[in-house]
């Protein structure tokens, strides 16, 4: 009789890992990772899901069947991104990553300092550089021009009237304008800094990455939408380039970097009331664009940005994927970003405008607390907390916070969105109406390192590329939407070494069966029962054949066999007599050989 166990076994499971690793420059970092797992096991660390690690001068590996320690010595700068842990077993491949963060000195700023606004008695200074860094002060960046304040008569920069944009179609955007510094690369291309070579005007320039057609119409669909918004809180379009060979939108510069960047800054100070003003714009923004029943489907703290570095206005921008609601039609969603998005996203669900307002519940969480309302291990994971409209307030992290603002975030985070609070609603909730700053009970400083860390983690996501797979806007009817794909992940997209790597991993596990525990020769009086034990490795999983003076046993009343996953195998024999006397072996085989060890039994009367 031949035995196989027929349990696949269990994935390897992770035992309290770490999740970051921070490390100053020239430093050893110890990613170290335990897991329970049986049977064979063979693991690989992949950096940036790219790169396999491989022992060198500065890189040991240690792996046990219960864990693995990678160990950088002298960490350079290049060292930064995330380590995937893959281990594999029997089950499959699980895998583990933990992110490092070195800790440098940071660069000087990548451009000298230029002014913008400029009035007869203010300007703004800005640059563009390394943004807060723990471990040191920066070489100066190159001085600037000299500027002269007494430029009256000369045209303010804030946008105060509103063009009607059209499109040029004859010329390129370097044709009017000079390109400076890089300022952000998002989904669909990279924004610059760019100045008007005729006035001098500082404004920024979104070139879209727009090569084929379906690019080119994603792009055209932002510019026409953006066209139409004309609100203080809302990033202005300025001016638009549309030509075979580049589609280029031109916005107000806006200077402050994103909100929460300014927030966590050591001179600033961040309080609930400060929160309820950015809220309060936020909201007003939203009011605006969902008056023309338009829906941004991306808000998100990084979508929210600070006019200047002095002051606390903000506008919104990024309208990427707002998409027009039209009477009667249905808009299905493909995208977003996990922690931000509604259920009825994630479900494929009409969206409409109470989409936005969900998101506007998880960004007010997160500036009051610090943490992510469902922020999983994976994407997988955090999309599942979404469906689940599953979320509370952790009583530490909102310790000190008003029951308004507990009120007002309840009233937004409803799964189903018809309770969800609207524009107008929010605006005239109590904790928005009604909160100013000589409400002292709750000026308290709030805590700024959750906040500092929830940043972290999404700079970490963006490089780590863990974004959500994004598609463009599909509208479709319902039927449409019983076929569509659930909303994917590319968490695990590998790039081409890393995947061989990986792949190989379960050839690593393979080896001939092998007796890791023998059989021993016992004497026993008759009636007794019997247990003849060894234990087995071997990968694929060696199937086993009991003999008996060489004729193979069969399973009866008395006699039983047992091959559990760990390779124990068992042979019980009950009420044993004297004609049970003679060798018994155990031969355990697969596909890379074979294997048998023997022991005699003696019966005793
Ligand atoms: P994503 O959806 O991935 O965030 P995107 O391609 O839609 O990206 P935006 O968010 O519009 O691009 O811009 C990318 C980055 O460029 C922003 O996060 C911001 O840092 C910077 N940026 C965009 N517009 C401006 C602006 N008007 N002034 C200053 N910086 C800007
Ligand atoms: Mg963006």
């Amino acid at each position: 009789m031949r035995l196989s166990f027929c349990s696949p076994g269990a994935l390897a499971e992770f035992l309290d890992p770490q999740q970051q690793v921070v490390v100053g420059v020239g430093r050893t970092a110890r990613l170290h990772c335990r897991f329970s797992s049986s049977g064979p096991v063979a693991s690989c660390w992949i950096h940036d899901r790219e790169k396999v690690v491989l022992e060198g001068p500065r890189v040991c590996v240690t792996n046990t069947c219960s864990s693995s320690t990678l160990v950088l010595s002298d960490v350079l700068p290049v060292d930064v991104g995330s380590y995937s842990l893959f281990v594999c077993n029997r089950g499959g491949t699980a895998h583990w990553t933990i992110s490092l963060r070195v800790i440098d000195r940071p660069d000087p700023p990548a451009s000298c300092p230029f002014v913008s606004q400029l009035t007869p008695t203010s300007l703004v200074l800005s640059w563009s550089g390394p943004c807060y860094n723990a471990a040191g002060v920066s070489d100066p960046s190159k001085e600037s021009d000299c500027i002269k304040m007494n430029t009256a008569g000369e045209p303010q920069w804030e946008v105060t009237s509103y063009v009607e944009v059209v499109p040029d179609t004859t010329h390129k955007a370097r044709d009017h304008y000079h390109v400076h510094e890089k300022l952000g690369v998002g989904k669909f291309g990279e924004v610059y800094r760019m100045s008007h070579k005729q006035t001098g005007w500082v404004c920024a320039g979104k070139f879209y990455r727009a090569r084929v057609s379906r690019e080119k119409t994603a792009a055209r669909q932002e510019i026409k939408l953006m066209k139409q918004l004309h609100h203080p809180k809302l990033v202005q379009c300025l001016a638009a380039y549309d030509t075979p060979s580049e589609i280029v939108m031109i916005l107000e510069y806006i200077a402050g970097g994103e909100l929460f960047e300014r927030i966590v800054d050591e001179n600033f100070e961040h309080t609930e009331p400060n929160s309820v003003n950015y809220m309060r714009q936020i909201l007003e923004g939203i009011q605006y664009i969902h008056s023309k029943r338009i829906v941004h489907l991306d808000l998100k703290p990084e979508n929210i940005v600070c006019v200047n570095s002095a002051g606390t206005l903000i506008k919104i921008i990024d309208f990427g994927l707002a998409s027009k609601l039209e009477a009667g039609k249905h808009l299905m969603v493909l995208h977003g970003t996990p922690e931000f998005v509604a259920p009825e996203v994630v479900n494929y669900e009409p969206v409409d405008l109470a989409t936005d307002m969900w998101s506007i519940g998880v960004i007010c969480y997160i500036l009051l607390s610090g943490e992510s309302p469902f922020q999983g291990n994976s994407d997988a994971e955090t999309l599942a907390l979404v469906t689940a409209a599953q979320w509370e307030f952790n009583p530490e992290s909102f310790d000190g916070i008003t029951d308004e603002a507990k009120d007002f975030i309840s009233g937004l985070l409803r799964e189903d969105k018809r309770t969800r609070l609207s524009c107008e609603k929010a605006l005239a909730h109590p904790w928005i109406a009604l909160f100013d700053d000589s409400n002292s009970r709750s000026t308290k400083s709030l805590n700024k390192d959750k906040m500092r860390r929830f940043l972290a983690r999404q700079k970490w996501k963006k490089t780590g590329k863990a974004l959500l797979a994004l598609k463009r806007m599909v509208h479709c009817s319902k039927s449409d939407a019983l076929h569509s794909p659930s909303i994917s992940v590319d968490a695990n997209a590998l790039g081409k070494e890393a995947e061989q790597a990986v792949a190989s991993l379960e050839k690593q596990l393979w080896s001939e069966p092998r007796f890791h525990r023998a059989l021993h020769d016992l004497t026993e009086s008759c009636g007794a029962t019997v247990h003849l034990a060894c234990t087995i490795q071997g990968y694929p999983d060696p199937e086993v054949v009991w003999l008996f003076d060489e004729a193979p046993l069969e399973k009866t009343r008395r006699v039983q066999m047992n091959y559990d996953k760990n390779g124990i195998c068992t042979l019980t024999l009950a009420q044993v007599q004297p004609g049970d006397s003679g060798i018994y072996k155990c031969c355990a085989s697969n596909s890379l050989g074979q294997a048998r060890c023997s022991a005699r039994l003696t019966v005793q009367l």
